[in-house]
């Protein structure tokens, strides 16, 4: 087949290749350069799909994206030192986020990098990774390519996903290596992602906690989307009548408009509820770690009168910040089939007055939101620009979001609804900038559906670059970068006058060339009339389309709705 490739022998690259075929992965995404460029090619002549980007943060960044919508391990390739750091950086955020990840990095020869003596791009990359990963490996033999693929697959899928980290000097590539002992090394991993069944004790424990419970809810975390329990999930919702609450990355698990969904009434449900059940998602800093006054304490560090109930995988995420009273360890489908089991055809009617109190609280909130979803003011804002997307959304409920920023996180999250599941890819759980683009070619090449990207003009300056590789592999992506002409805002001063606040940008910047240099579509939108017009026509399209939609530079608060994490706005307080 490749001039690599002789009757008696195979080499590195070939495993790496014929490993990750074995085990069902036909998709890379990269950055080439030495060392791995020769595998690129060679991966992309045996038929593997090859993505390459402008920087390796955003290749890894879609490697997670694809872990976390299919359930497979992303695989990202970068080169050495600091292609490997840029890498690494998406790397820790899919670890974070649960997402299944494998970044392989090329890397310099051991012998020289181990007495430091100064190799082309050195540097010791296994021990870097490894604390900022869920697991690091190091492959010396070409022979061992195989076991080093299995053990990485296993790593990044079961159990809690996350991360994992293969480290492969340039060598390794090289070597040859017999055909025989080469076809006998590749493992095909079974049962990567073991199903772990809860224990009939913690499901009857679960049952009877939500039983006594006047005031239940549900919140459905980003875990529970990626499990791909959906039927099983909506089908307890649903028998036990529970209100439920969507994390950002949920939403859409059920469709937004659910009538169980308690969205619009979030601060009252996470202050009155009485027993709450958690469903792959951590009380971590998105949910005021279970206490305080969102959980209806009297003060900020006090505890609300909540008893939970924790579905997840990990055993040891239970009591990570406030007491669990039901811990139910194990993978959310057979937890959450264990439970439909258990309660038949349902657990008795939750109380009238919970699910009225909601009902109303929920219309107050809705009502007002359509109201000011109907206003056009004459300068676009957040709202008449995000209505337009609102309405784009629910036309084409298969599209995928992706969605970052600070208010533009903010207010897309409050106000575009999601109907389908995994179809929302944000900033996760570091609440981080720079995933946008990442993101959005990975659910464009994964899965071919359409991809909107709802970006701050500041998140968007991140990847903003990879709007080259949109263009260069034609994917159906519409960019719409919210532009009010700086992060947060646009109208800061620099009291001193002799250049730009620190938080302004050019102004009336030309987002929308960028894409046209490219060979994109490029559209400015002044009001949403014009918004929505290009929206349809990129979506009838397919074309990468970018629509710098100008808003209200005057729109947006400080760190949109996280301000009080700012040390001067935290010192005022106190
Ligand atoms: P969110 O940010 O949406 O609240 P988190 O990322 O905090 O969600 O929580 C996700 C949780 O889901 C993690 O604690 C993780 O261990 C858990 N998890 C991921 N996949 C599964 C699964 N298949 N079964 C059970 N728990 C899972």
């Amino acid at each position: 087949t490749t001039e690599t490739q002789d009757r008696e022998t195979t080499d590195g690259f070939h495993l790496v290749i014929d490993a990750l075929k074995l085990n069902d992965i036909d998709t890379i995404f990269a950055l080439p350069g030495i060392p791995i460029t020769d595998f690129l090619r060679i991966a992309q002549a045996d038929g593997m799909k090859v993505i390459s980007f402008r920087h390796e943060q955003h290749a890894g960044n879609a490697a997670a994206a694809a872990g976390f919508i299919t359930g497979k391990p992303g695989i990202c390739f970068t080169v050495s030192a600091p292609g490997f750091l840029n890498g690494l950086t998406a790397l820790a955020n899919a670890t974070t986020n649960c997402f299944p990840m494998i970044l392989i990095s090329g890397s310099s020869e051991r012998e020289v990098v181990d007495l430091q003596q100064g190799d082309y791009e050195e540097m010791d990359q296994l021990a870097i990774a490894k604390p900022l990963c869920k697991a690091a490996f190091r492959v010396l033999h070409a022979e061992d390519i195989g076991v080093g693929i299995a053990r990485a697959i296993r790593a990044a899928v079961s159990g809690r996903p996350g991360g994992v980290y293969l480290d492969l000097p340039a060598k390794v590539f090289a070597q040859s290596v017999a055909k025989d002992v080469a076809e006998r090394s590749l493992i095909k991993v079974v049962d990567p992602a073991p199903k772990q069944i809860p224990a009939p004790e913690a499901i009857q424990r679960a049952v009877d906690l939500l039983k006594g419970a006047k005031k239940p809810l549900i919140i459905l975390g980003k875990g529970a989307a990626y499990a791909q329990a959906d039927a099983e999930i909506r089908s307890f919702i649903e028998k036990t009548g529970i209100p439920y609450l969507p994390m950002s990355m949920a939403k859409g698990l059920l469709p937004d408009n659910h009538p169980q969904a308690a969205s619009a009434a979030r601060s009252y449900v996470l202050a009155e509820a009485d027993v709450v059940m958690l469903v792959g998602a951590r009380l971590n800093w998105l949910l005021s770690h279970g206490k305080g006054k969102t959980w209806g304490a009297g003060d900020s560090k006090g505890w609300g009168k909540q008893q939970f109930i924790q579905i997840d995988i990990s055993p040891t995420e239970a009591d990570s910040n406030v007491a669990v009273a039901a811990p139910l360890v194990g993978d959310i489908g057979s937890a959450i089939g264990a439970l439909n089991q258990a309660i038949g055809s349902g657990l008795g009617k939750v109380p009238a007055e919970w699910t009225g109190a909601i009902a109303e609280r929920k219309d107050k909130n809705l009502t007002k939101m359509a109201e000011t979803l109907a206003k056009n003011p004459p300068v676009m804002n957040f709202h008449s620009a995000l209505n337009v997307v609102r309405e784009t959304v629910k036309a084409n409920p298969k599209a995928y979001l992706v969605n970052e920023g600070a208010n533009a996180l903010d207010f897309t999250r409050s106000i575009v609804d999601m109907y389908e599941p995994r179809r929302r890819l944000d900033v996760g759980t570091w609440g981080i900038m720079g995933i946008g683009m990442g993101f959005a070619v990975a659910a464009a090449a994964v899965t071919g559906e359409q991809v909107i990207a709802v970006e701050g003009d500041s998140a968007f300056g991140f990847s903003g670059m990879e709007v080259e590789t949109i263009c260069r592999y034609n994917l159906p992506i519409c960019i719409v970068v919210m532009n009010n002409n700086g992060i947060y805002k646009g109208t800061d001063v620099n009291p001193r006058g002799d250049a730009m606040a620190v938080t302004q940008f050019v102004k009336n910047a030309r987002y929308d060339m960028m894409m046209e240099a490219f060979g994109g579509v490029g559209v400015t939108a002044k009001n949403p009339e014009e918004l929505d017009k290009a929206l349809k026509e990129a979506i009838a399209s397919r074309k990468p389309t970018l629509i710098n939609a100008l808003i209200d530079e005057s729109a947006g608060t400080e760190s949109g709705r996280i301000t009080s994490l700012n040390p001067a706005a935290a010192k005022k307080k106190t």
